[in-house]
């Protein structure tokens, strides 16, 4: 496969010519704030975290491929402010209880938080009034929690591939994730389950997950 180098942060990094900034950043060490990217799913952007500084342009880094001589800062003062506004919008409509979640330590929202240092406090200002949306049991695998999900559309896209079986509904901040009250559609194969990049799907105590079919 051909390659290509390009300048990430100052490091000279060498990487397959069929592949995107983001990819190469986190192949390289290098974090680039993420919630919806997944490396076996097609980029979808939906997050707009991921942004860099290319020549002086805040692109999309998930969705930027690679090319020779190209020359990325993940951080800029434009990168950043652009960022922590999407970043506050995001955290000021959910529930940020991580004491207890069950995705507090892996949890991609909590570890982007931190490396923007998000100020709890001032965004909890900033929340809408909204009622908490009641936990979805209904499939016999796994709780859903629309309160901590971040609609970053990983399970859907992953169930896609598997069942086709989630599917959003809603619209706006009031979308969730459903089997639409047809969870005998559902693998039990777990894997939306562990992609999920937050709390917001939980396995029920006791499940054993199945082999994925594909
Ligand atoms: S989903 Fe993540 S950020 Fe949200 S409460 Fe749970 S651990 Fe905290
Ligand atoms: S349930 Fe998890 S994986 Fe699915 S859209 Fe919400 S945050 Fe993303």
């Amino acid at each position: 496969m051909d390659k290509v180098t390009l300048n990430i942060d100052g490091l000279e990094v060498v990487t397959d010519k069929e592949t995107t900034v983001l990819q190469t950043a986190l192949n390289n060490g290098i974090y680039i704030p993420h919630l919806c990217y997944h490396p076996d799913l097609k980029p979808t952007g939906v997050c707009r975290l991921c942004m860099v500084d290319l020549d002086g342009k805040v692109v999309i880094s998930c969705r930027t491929p690679v090319e020779q001589g190209m020359v990325v800062k993940t951080r800029s003062p434009v990168v950043d402010m652009v960022r922590r506004i999407n970043i506050e919008i995001l955290v000021a409509n959910h529930h940020v209880t991580c004491r207890g979640c069950p995705g507090s330590g892996r949890c991609a929202l909590q570890k982007i938080m931190a490396y923007i240092r998000i100020d709890r406090k001032r965004v909890r200002r900033l929340r809408p009034a909204k009622e908490e949306l009641p936990l979805d049991n209904s499939n016999p695998f796994f709780d859903y929690d629309p309160n901590k999900c971040v609609l970053c559309e990983i399970c859907v896209h992953t169930c896609e591939k598997i069942q086709d079986g989630l599917k959003f509904v809603g619209r706006g901040y009031s979308t969730k994730i459903t089997f639409f009250g047809d969870s005998s559609r559902c693998e039990s194969c777990g894997e939306c389950v562990a992609r999920c990049p937050v709390g917001a799907l939980i396995p029920k105590e006791d499940v054993v997950f199945q082999e994925s079919p594909g």
